[in-house]
């Protein structure tokens, strides 16, 4: 299954992603793992994406379809993928269409209220990058992650003036994917303020219908 989760910053993509990815068994591509990655690590890659990432800013597209397809040509992308915050413009779409073809598109709704609330909330793991939200997705003790206790953190680009660029962002360069992949045939529209498992289950009903 070749799959790509769209929607606005906090949608849940990254979540939903994490649980498809225990059921099918396919991996969850994230440029935006790929790219605080290549930040941590310090690489020239992450020095240039640094400064746009703090401020909400795309990285140029050159820089992320360069990575996403590096990371494509893995053998474990051979049955398939879900692709989480990629492609994020037009640009983007066009050069992955060179490389691979999608099979569906998932777009999650979220209102904006929505938006701001949860990734005000959200925290990341230090270490292997599980998803929490202060109020929503707990930890099981306050500040550490359930998978292997490392310290939970909350990213800079989740703060307050970040969010609400991320969200202009979206708006002008992002969402004009919808009615590109509309226009494609590929679109499937999901309720993204439903919950995580009643999302998860109505995406894992789509992807089923598709591939039996
Ligand atoms: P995310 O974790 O998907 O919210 O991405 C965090 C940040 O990484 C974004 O705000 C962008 O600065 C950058 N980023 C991630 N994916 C892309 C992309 N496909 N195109 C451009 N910038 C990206």
């Amino acid at each position: 299954m070749q799959l790509m989760i769209l929607g606005p910053p906090g949608a849940g993509k990254g979540t939903v992603a994490q649980k498809l990815v225990a059921r099918y068994g396919i991996p969850q591509l994230s440029t935006g793992d790929l790219l605080r990655a290549a930040v941590a690590e310090g690489t020239d890659l992450g020095k240039k994406a640094k400064s746009f990432m703090d401020a909400g800013e795309l990285v140029p597209d050159e820089v992320v379809i360069g990575l996403i397809e590096e990371r494509l040509k893995q053998e474990d992308c051979r049955n398939g993928f879900i692709l989480d915050g990629f492609p994020r413009t037009i640009a983007q779409a066009e050069a992955l269409e060179k490389i691979t073809k999608l099979q569906v598109v998932i777009n999650m709704k979220v209102s904006d209220h929505e938006v701001i609330s949860r990734l005000s909330g959200r925290r990341i793991c230090k270490k292997c990058g599980a998803i929490y939200h202060v109020e929503n997705i707990p930890p099981k003790e306050e500040g550490k992650c359930d998978n292997d206790g490392a310290e939970l953190i909350q990213r800079d680009d989740d703060k307050e003036e970040a969010v609400r660029n991320r969200l202009e962002v979206y708006r002008k360069q992002t969402a004009p994917l919808i009615e590109y992949y509309e226009k494609a045939g590929i679109l499937r529209n999901v309720d993204g303020e439903a919950g995580v498992d009643k999302v998860t289950q109505e995406v894992a009903d789509i992807v089923d219908s598709l591939s039996g």
